[in-house]
């Protein structure tokens, strides 16, 4: 059994029972016995299905974002925002007749043709984190299931209830029993996953630490295993940019759900002499934040999820001051009545890359600021840093993002944009340790990693009047 917190109270308002092996097994045993019907189910039927699953998520978008807010904290329309972007990748998922085209060569040898067409992969696992609880297992199940697998999904402990919605809305929109299983619990539950024997697949998406640990152990059972990571996210500003837009965006970045975003910003890179008038900006917009339960009207910025990330916070901050930081806003002082985990908006000027405020991913509603010469030092910058989710640059020259996009080392790049998150149609990802495994999220790549490959080469011979074989030839055989 396991606390759930509501993080704008600090009050224990649920408990959750966490699954031990056995629990974990009979998911799979479920998910199992529904596989060779499902996997059978016309692509038709599966992408109408989802077609009514799309249709019930939409109708049920302000209670699946009511129930995210109360256990994650984040503000209410921060919430509805997850769901519609989770909303985005079923739309996706209801094209799977499309998606699941083959290819056909006609006549590669004399009578022969060769066609490829993927298949489903059988029974597959989604590891999922506390900060998108609607969103990020919605990258994963729409697109597995709607593929022809049966899906096991182990939510964050923290925040658990929405996915039993999503479980019942799939129900009511006619999935069979044991095609989409929910299983609570936490390192126990995850450990029977990855061990077990008739789990084809794990998605998992967390912190880098578990995720280097999820890819090895899953991969060494037999597993095909995407794990994303963590992030520590770099906007560079250069002095030509719009810098009212570039600050309004860096706000937006970083403080967003109280900066608990894999997508967060939190470091912003200021290049020449864009730091002063950018500090002053981002520390006048950040102050003015209203910071509130995210099921309050008008509250910009909620809590953080519980009170151990609150402590974990507030040392960051202490050790960014000792450190010789100067902290220009200093979210400790917030002061919201009551007892729940709220940090103000922090900002901290003149960091160092060998500081911990920069090395470590905080995680929450802080944003660091490094000053640099060049766009060249804060392009060595982004590349030295070992974490590889996302980054933006805020310029008014296309010819500089040109040269940013193609030299950082980093999966997705906004241009002018905060938080470039990809569209449902394309692929999310990042490289170095925010992701171990070859498979990006969701879109394209969503759909080649929960499906594998056949190649069928056909020859329909004519028949021979008295039966005789076509001759025997021993070499490796080539086109004729
Ligand atoms: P987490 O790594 O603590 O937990 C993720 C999942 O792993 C949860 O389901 C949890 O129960 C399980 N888990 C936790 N500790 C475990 C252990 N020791 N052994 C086995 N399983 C364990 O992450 P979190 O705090 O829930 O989420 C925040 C992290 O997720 C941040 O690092 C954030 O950057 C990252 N994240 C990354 C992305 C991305 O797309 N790259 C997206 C969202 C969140």
């Amino acid at each position: 059994m396991a606390p759930v917190w509501n993080p704008a109270t600090g009050e224990r308002q649920a408990d959750v029972v966490l699954a031990e092996a056995a629990d974990v097994d009979a998911a799979v045993q479920a998910a199992r016995a529904a596989l060779a019907d499902w996997s059978d189910t016309s692509v038709i039927r599966r992408s109408r299905l989802m077609f009514a699953f799309r249709d019930l998520v939409d109708k049920h978008a302000d209670d699946l974002a009511r129930i995210v807010s109360a256990e994650h904290g984040k503000v209410f329309e921060d919430a509805k925002g997850e769901v519609v972007r989770g909303l985005e990748v079923i739309d996706f998922a209801c094209g799977i007749p499309h998606l699941l085209k083959g290819e056909y060569s006609d006549q590669v040898s004399a009578d022969v043709d060769l066609f490829t067409f993927r298949q489903p992969l059988g029974v597959c696992a989604g590891i999922t984190p506390f900060n998108f609880p609607a969103m990020v297992p919605m990258w994963m199940h729409p697109i597995a299931i709607a593929t022809g697998n049966t899906f096991v999904l182990k939510p964050s402990e923290r925040d658990p209830s929405v996915s039993n919605l999503v479980a019942e809305l799939y129900a009511e929109a006619g999935l069979p029993d044991g095609v989409f299983n929910v299983v609570h619990g936490d390192k126990t539950a995850v450990e029977a996953i990855l061990d077990h024997p008739d789990i084809a697949a794990v998605s998992f998406v967390g912190s880098t630490p578990i995720a280097r640990y999820v890819h090895e152990r899953a991969a060494a059972s037999g597993k095909r295993v995407q794990a994303l990571g963590g992030a520590k996210n770099h906007a560079v500003v250069l002095p030509d940019a719009d810098l009212d837009l570039a600050a309004d965006q860096l706000v937006a970045g970083a403080y967003g759900s109280a900066g608990q975003r894999c997508m967060a910003i939190s470091v912003a890179v200021a290049v020449g002499d864009v730091a002063e008038p950018l500090v002053e900006r981002v520390r006048a917009k950040a102050r003015a934040i209203k910071v509130g339960p995210g099921l309050e009207v008008g509250s910009e910025m909620g809590p953080v999820v519980s009170r151990e990330a609150l402590e974990r916070i507030s040392d960051s901050i202490a050790a960014g001051l000792d450190a010789g930081a100067e902290l220009v806003l200093d979210g400790r002082e917030l002061d919201v009545p009551g007892d729940g985990f709220f940090v103000g908006p922090t900002l901290f000027d003149r960091v160092t890359p060998e500081m911990d405020v920069y090395r470590d991913e905080i995680f929450g509603p802080v944003l660091v600021v490094v000053r640099v010469g060049s766009l060249q030092e804060a392009i060595d910058l982004v590349n030295a840093n070992n974490w590889a989710n996302g980054t933006a640059i805020f310029t008014s020259s296309g010819r500089t993002a040109r040269v940013f996009h193609r030299s950082v080392q980093v999966g997705m790049i906004g241009v002018n944009v905060p938080i470039p998150v990809p569209m449902a149609f394309h692929s999310f990802g990042g490289w170095k340790q925010s992701l171990f495994g070859a498979h990006h999220m969701h879109g394209p790549e969503g759909v080649a990693f929960y499906t594998r490959a056949k190649a069928v080469t056909s020859r329909w011979p004519e028949e021979t009047d008295d039966g005789s074989a076509h001759g025997t030839d021993l070499h490796f055989p080539t086109a004729v």
